[in-house]
């Protein structure tokens, strides 16, 4: 069976998998759609495509994971996606989490820092031609040269939120990071009101490998 191909039995996985995340508490129906629509197997290693429907997090290499869907749901639906919207990604990884918010309509920009990862997710989405501005570097500085944005989502787990990330969001933005320690964090979002004020809510219960570099975890 090809990788790339999309049969019967994936489709029906999907549709329990997406069944799943309703009981599970998502409400959003854009993000159910998208989670619908993107077949999660394209995005895993040839070995492990049977399990790519479970609701876990997997190993994509260089010791990185895909997150886990009903964490992917939760995130998405906690940045209140509109069509249009400019959102950053920290994280890229397997591409999986900025092609769902490509398929909610938002404009994409990712950024990895571990290389080979970075690469291979570049060569990736190309074949599927799915068109995102993929960065290689250190996210916790942000993209400043594509600031600022209405969403900023981060997808490993913080030990602070980066000042940087808050400065590069438009007023009325949101920036969804999960912040604590190495094993467990708790949801943080966060609503600009104003240049000077922001709103915070919390959302325990989550695991994430680590955020690097400047203002994450030391390697
Ligand atoms: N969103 C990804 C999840 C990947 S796991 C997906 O859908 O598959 C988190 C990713 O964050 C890893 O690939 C890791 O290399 C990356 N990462 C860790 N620290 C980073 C940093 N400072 N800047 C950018 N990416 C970082």
């Amino acid at each position: 069976m090809l990788k790339l191909e999309d049969t019967y039995l994936h489709k029906g996985k999907r549709k329990a998998l997406v069944a799943e995340l309703r009981k599970k508490g998502i409400q959003n129906e854009a993000v159910l759609t998208a989670i619908n629509t993107l077949p999660r197997h394209f995005f895993f290693d040839t070995a492990l495509i049977s399990h790519a429907y479970e609701d876990k997090a997997f190993p994509i290499g260089e010791g990185q994971t895909i997150s886990q869907p009903y964490t992917v749901a939760f995130q998405s639906s906690l940045l209140e996606v509109a069509p249009g919207n400019k959102i950053l990604e920290i994280g890229t990884g397997s591409g999986y989490q900025a092609c769902i918010l490509h398929l909610l309509g938002a404009e994409v920009i990712s950024i990895e820092y571990q290389k080979k990862l970075f690469d291979h997710t570049s060569r990736f989405l190309q074949r599927l031609g799915i068109q995102l501005q993929l960065f290689y570097g250190d996210g916790t500085g942000g993209v400043p040269a594509h600031a600022p944005y209405d969403k900023i989502i981060v997808t490993a787990g913080a030990p602070v939120v980066p000042d940087a990330l808050i400065k590069q969001l438009k007023i009325g933005g949101i920036l969804v990071i999960p912040v604590g320690d190495r094993s467990k964090q708790a949801m943080v979002k966060i609503t600009k009101k104003s240049a000077t004020e922001i709103q915070r809510e919390e959302f325990e219960g989550f695991a994430f490998v680590p955020l690097l570099g400047k203002e994450g975890w030391n390697h």
